[in-house]
């Protein structure tokens, strides 16, 4: 019999005018990117906690702590392909994922073909396992006034 697992994943991140900004591991044009101990791609952390969760093996923070210098300015893409891996060594494999980006700007729509492939890639999966959804926030709060953007995500494991 089939074992499954689920998990989900939250993330938010500040944003600042004139900084990079990468989400789901894809370099997107924008006048202003997330502030983070490692380059802040709230996607790509709450994909990565949705993965650990469903594995049980704790979360992104316990694992990649960014009290630990050796984390500072890394690549996000690095952390999920090791999530990845991690996953996979503890027998299981990943039947899909789901992601919400909450965030007035930038938009993802013109963006999501790229970054669905770009997750896809990092966690060898086919990209049909892997779908992403924009929410704008009605202009209210911090999400809504581009203050900050937030990601949720929900990841199914399987054990044969
Ligand atoms: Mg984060």
């Amino acid at each position: 019999m089939t074992e499954f697992r689920v998990g989900t994943g939250f993330d938010l991140h500040r944003l600042e005018v004139g900084r990079r900004c990468v989400l789901g591991g894809v370099e997107i044009s924008s006048d202003r990117g997330p502030v983070g101990h490692s380059d802040g791609d709230a996607l790509l952390h709450a994909i990565a906690d949705a993965l650990l969760g469903a594995a049980g093996l704790d979360d992104l923070g316990t694992l990649f702590p960014d009290t630990d210098p050796k984390w500072k300015g890394v690549a996000s893409s690095l952390l999920l392909t090791e999530v990845g891996s991690r996953v996979r060594e503890s027998g299981w494999s990943i039947v899909n994922l789901d992601a919400v980006l909450i965030a007035e700007r930038p938009r993802l729509a013109p963006h999501r073909a790229r970054i669905r492939e770009s997750v896809a890639r990092l966690l060898a999966v086919p990209a049909d396992r892997v779908n992403l959804k924009g929410k704008t926030a009605e202009s209210l709060g911090p999400l809504g006034n581009g203050e900050a953007l937030a990601a949720s995500a929900v990841a199914l494991l399987a054990r044969d």
